[in-house]
């Protein structure tokens, strides 16, 4: 085993190369919560005009922005329309529950694409005793659904759909880099009819923490308060923007490169009886495990063993997210010793 394991574990696993540290060290900084931190600054104004909104903050984690972002669109004792496998529903411990008093409306979708069809039919006829939507989310891209895109005119769908019914629309769009990079689309038409806009600097793009949440203008005072009360006001915060600075930088364009590493493993198992690499548009490859042995627990520490990690995605499927760290050499190593493993 080398060294240095191949970690496919996620793409969040990435360090901060020696260039972002440098930016980090050598950030201005000042106090966020008490006035301002110009470092921290720069990195929102940045943000929002990328994703085309008026407004954006600096969030110590996707989830809080995300959690942030359905407290201000929605009121308690409402319905939130969600795609059934959405980041929001699995992974947030029941924040929306939580914090919002919100009741998820879980959409069953085919493949993770919220469509205005599929949204149609979640919402009930008015009655006095149906709950009322209050707002709708979509993930693009979808990362259960293995980093799946939402196709621009699925979006518009739901863009149009929302308006017609008077619904804000949150995006989690914590990869939303890798959707761009895949349709060849700006990030700011991707993200146009949404009220609010989510995206992580801690993934792809290799910064050690942070999202951003872009919103309307009028809503600054009280995304502000909601994130204090959740414990995300942080003081010298540019230095870690900082390295938010230098991502937006550097780190934006390659991310396509991580598109065709994951190809590349999944092109390499093509064919191969004890495992079935699903394509994947960006950089999330799940791997289903096809033999009668092989579940997930006996196989994740074979391969550790052999100094490949990835998680499990239930009993049957691992999951390999490709990144800044995993070279197209080691998705040829790591596929090796996938198929010897899994022989
Ligand atoms: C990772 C992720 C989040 C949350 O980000 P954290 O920074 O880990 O809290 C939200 N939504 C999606 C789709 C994600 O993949």
């Amino acid at each position: 085993m080398s060294a240095r394991p191949i970690d496919l574990r996620s793409d969040t696993v990435t360090r901060p190369s020696p260039g972002m540290r440098k930016a980090m060290a050598e950030a201005e900084v000042g106090d966020d919560v008490l006035d301002f931190d110009p470092t921290t600054r720069k990195l929102e104004e940045r943000v929002a005009a990328l994703l085309g909104k008026e407004a954006a903050y600096f969030f110590p984690s996707g989830t809080q922005a995300n959690e942030t972002a359905i407290r201000l669109l929605t009121r308690p004792g409402t319905e939130l329309l969600v795609e059934e496998n959405a980041h929001l529903i699995h992974y947030e411990l029941a924040g929306v529950a939580e914090l919002s008093r919100v009741q998820i409306r879980p959409i069953p979708t085919p493949d993770g694409v919220l469509t205005a069809e599929l949204a149609r039919k979640a919402v009930r006829h008015p009655s006095s005793i149906a709950p009322k939507p209050s707002a709708i989310t979509l993930e693009n891209t979808h990362s259960l659904a293995g980093g799946k895109v939402v196709p621009v005119a699925a979006w518009d769908g739901v863009v149009a759909l929302a308006a017609e019914l008077k619904l804000p629309i949150h995006l989690d769009g914590s990869r939303l880099w890798h959707a761009s990079a895949f349709l060849k689309t700006p990030l700011d038409r991707l993200a146009r009819g949404a009220t609010t806009v989510m995206v992580t600097l801690s993934k792809g793009l290799g910064c050690p923490v942070g999202s951003v949440l872009a919103f309307p203008a009028a809503a600054r005072a009280d995304v502000w308060e909601i994130r204090k009360r959740l414990g995300g006001g942080m003081r010298q915060s540019g230095i870690l923007a900082a390295a938010g600075l230098y991502a937006l930088d550097h780190n934006v364009e390659r991310v396509a490169e991580d598109h065709a590493t994951a190809k590349r493993l999944v092109n390499a198992l093509a064919g191969h009886k004890g495992v079935k690499a699903v394509p994947t548009e960006t950089n999330i490859v799940m791997l289903d495990l096809l033999n009668e042995r092989d579940t997930t627990d006996n196989v994740i520490p074979k391969l550790a063993a052999k100094g490949v990690l990835c998680v499990a995605m239930g009993l049957k499927r691992l999951r390999a997210v490709t990144h800044l760290d995993v070279s197209p050499e080691d998705a040829d190593k790591a596929a090796r010793t996938i198929a010897e493993v899994l022989t």
